[in-house]
């Protein structure tokens, strides 16, 4: 069987993290390539519930390896604080199962912060970060002023390496923004403490997926957030920091001569968007929140309620467009049920003009919707498990996105367990 990337075709929050676990059953190794701690994947399966940020989806499954590509942003302390807590719950984490790229760049104690003084003198221009310190963790992984994981392994060059640093980034802090200065202490203790607890996961991962793949180990890729998150070909500068695409995957994984077969994009059968930037189907008011209730959308990480609109066909072409999808799982269509009817955004009007390509970004904040309405359903369908046992207007409205978006929906969820799945 080919190797398979679970990308996010819109703004994240899709539902990636449960079709990652779903589909771990046929795959070897998982791979988590880009972004780092900032997002949440939420799972449920038979050992319980779990809001993962930065590990990677298959962690559950016994006999899988799972793997933190050179993509990520590697944050020592909150991957730690992630182990101990999955662990709590009863899944095994050892280096059998978990190995971190020794070419993942560290998250520095100072991203974090660097996020927030930077977010508070945008003040309400804000971009809306996590403040996780994933922006700038990136502008510094490219502009090569932070550490490689493998560096753990020499010890005297890398306190020399982030004594360099830590003279540089303390001009930024206390010059710049005015802040106090982080002195060697702290850094020496986040060394002692965090770093030293991930070493042993950390090798040479590139030759781990190069064997497994000779040997004909089948690899998923793992995204985190969706197309219009993409640095590159996203809502810029609403966007994250790395590449969420499929086609980073090799790339960002350590394999960069992979070959991507299958490319499953997941869609959810509304919109949602966290945080700022434009949002052209977005919702608003009573109807608005049923939808927010209904789908539980709040943010895995922060707590923060999502945004939430129409199904926005526009973007969603284009998002499938961008990972290059070769099939679609639709998610959270049990959310739906009990709206009389469904509001679809089939197309923007911008300068006067109807458009169906997802504009240039700076264009999307004149953008409005053109909004028509599909016929719903009333019951309940989060125990179907069947394609022919869903109601006709479900059905009808699956058919009627896959002919729009020309992309064959194979799988559609009606809910956040395991099993709560729909084949086609
Ligand atoms: P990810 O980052 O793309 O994995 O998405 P999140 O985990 O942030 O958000 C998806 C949320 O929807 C999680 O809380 C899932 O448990 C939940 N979920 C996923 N699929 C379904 C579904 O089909 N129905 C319902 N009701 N919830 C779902």
């Amino acid at each position: 069987m080919a190797n398979c990337a679970i990308v996010g075709i819109n703004w994240g929050d899709e539902g990636k993290g449960r079709m990652v676990d779903l589909l771990t059953e046929e795959y070897d190794i998982v791979v988590r390539y880009q972004g780092g701690g900032n997002a949440g994947h939420t799972v449920i399966n038979d050992k319980g519930k779990f809001a993962l940020h930065l590990l990677p989806s298959g962690i559950f499954r016994d006999g899988v390896v799972n793997i933190l590509g050179n993509g990520v942003a590697l944050d020592p302390e909150n991957l730690w604080n992630e182990i101990s807590s999955v662990c709590e719950q009863g899944v095994g984490i050892t280096p059998e199962n978990l190995k971190i790229s020794d070419r993942a760049s560290l998250l520095l104690p100072w991203h974090r912060e660097m996020d927030e003084l930077e977010e508070k003198r945008l003040a309400d221009k804000k971009y809306g970060s996590t403040k996780q310190g994933i922006a700038p963790f990136y502008s510094d992984k490219y502009q090569k002023k932070t550490i490689l994981a493998g560096e753990l392994f020499y010890p005297e060059k890398i306190k020399e390496h982030l004594r360099d640093l830590l003279e540089w980034k303390n001009l930024i802090l206390t010059g710049v923004y005015g802040a106090e200065p982080i002195t060697e202490a702290e850094i020496t203790d986040w060394l002692n403490t965090y770093c030293e607890k991930i070493k042993p996961f950390v090798c040479d991962t590139g030759e781990v997926l190069k064997t497994a793949s000779e040997n004909g180990k089948k690899i998923l890729f793992e995204a985190q957030l969706g197309s219009l998150r993409d640095l590159d070909y996203g809502i810029y500068p609403y966007t994250t920091s790395s590449n969420t695409t499929a086609a980073y995957a090799p790339i960002g994984s350590g394999f960069p001569g992979a070959k991507i077969e299958r490319v499953l994009g997941v869609v959810k059968a509304y919109s949602t968007c966290v945080g700022e930037g434009p949002f052209v189907s977005e919702m608003f008011g009573d109807e608005a929140e049923e939808l927010r209730k209904a789908g539980n959308e709040y943010g895995a990480k922060t707590g923060r309620p999502r945004r939430v609109g129409a199904m926005d066909i526009v973007a969603t072409s284009y998002g499938i467009e961008v990972q290059g999808a070769t099939e679609i799982a639709l998610t959270k269509l049990d959310v739906l049920s009990g709206m009389e009817q469904i509001p679809v955004c089939e197309s923007y009007m911008l300068d006067g003009k109807e458009i169906h390509r997802f504009p240039f970004p700076a264009a999307l904040s004149d953008a409005t919707p053109v909004i028509t309405y599909k016929k719903g359903w009333m019951q309940d369908i989060s125990g179907v498990r069947k394609w022919e046992d869903l109601p006709e207007a479900a059905q009808e409205y699956v058919t009627y996105l896959e002919n729009t978006l020309g992309c064959p929906i194979k799988y559609v969820s009606v809910g956040p367990e395991r099993d709560s799945i729909i084949l086609r």
